[in-house]
């Protein structure tokens, strides 16, 4: 009789789907077309894919100009690494990028000295939006057992947020930022429409989860912001007196606006 009484419901259920005219099958919900583009992975983990573009591959700096006066970039390349000319201030990209997936890879020098924000600091602009130090830093610090302000240490969003945790590796050690940047947008009138927003990992490790920024980066007070389009992407060349840290493998995939 049970068995009976089951068989009728199944049945019921059934020719109420049916008598709808809509009875919902797996394939409604499968997506076919567009299909994402094949893109060959590189080789190994940090690799440029084939559409990438390569900021820096450990040959020159091609892609690279002076923010100062948009002259060389003056930093010294050697053995397939970057490293920073502190004299010769910041460098940023000829090209000029919106939305971006981007790898870079830096190493403090195993003879690190000084402390806080005194040690192995730069920086890297996620849009540069003018000389100097305009725009949306990512710091860049030693941050293996060298305490500071959390806002302001390795992968925070400088000054508005810390790290979700402290990827960090030993001075010596390569490390690794991967980001994705959804740059902001703003209208006609030059009034904000979406923030920026940024998502990275340090070494692997998720760092900053679709962080809203508040604005541009800002040493002293509250960050705001200011109309810009496509930017060039910033490395920062810092004044602090410690050893100059060294960049590699830096290249990025621009991503369409986000929906
Ligand atoms: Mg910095």
């Amino acid at each position: 009789m049970k068995t009976r009484f089951a068989a009728l419901a199944a049945l019921a259920a059934l020719s109420v789907g049916t008598a709808c005219g809509a009875q919902l099958l797996p394939k409604d919900t499968e997506v076919w077309t567009p299909q994402p583009p094949i893109v060959a992975a590189g080789g190994e983990a940090g690799a440029a894919p084939a559409d990438a573009v390569v900021l820096f591959g450990g040959q020159d700096l091609s892609e690279w100009v002076a923010t100062k006066d948009k002259g060389p970039a003056g930093w010294t390349v050697d053995a397939g690494a970057l490293t920073v000319n502190k004299a010769a201030g910041n460098i940023e990209t000829k090209r000029s990028f919106g939305d971006y997936q981007l790898h870079i890879e830096w190493r403090i020098p195993a003879d690190i000295t000084g402390e806080g924000q005194a040690r192995g600091n730069s920086g890297l602009f996620l849009a540069s939006t003018g000389g100097g130090d305009a725009g949306y830093e990512l710091q860049i610090l030693d941050s293996y057992q060298n305490p500071t302000y959390v806002n302001g240490q390795a992968a925070s969003l400088y000054k508005q947020h810390a790290p979700l945790a402290n990827a960090s590796r030993k001075p010596g050690e390569w490390q690794s930022y991967d980001v994705i940047w959804r740059a902001p947008t703003f209208g006609a009138d030059g009034a904000l429409v979406t923030p920026a927003r940024a998502t990275v990992l340090h070494n692997g490790v998720l760092v900053q989860d679709g962080a809203v920024l508040a604005g541009e980066t800002v040493f002293i007070g509250k960050p705001k912001y200011k109309a810009h389009g496509k930017s060039p992407i910033k490395l920062q060349a810092h004044r602090d007196p410690s050893e100059p840290i060294s960049f590699r493998n830096i290249w990025v995939r621009e991503l369409a606006p986000a929906q």
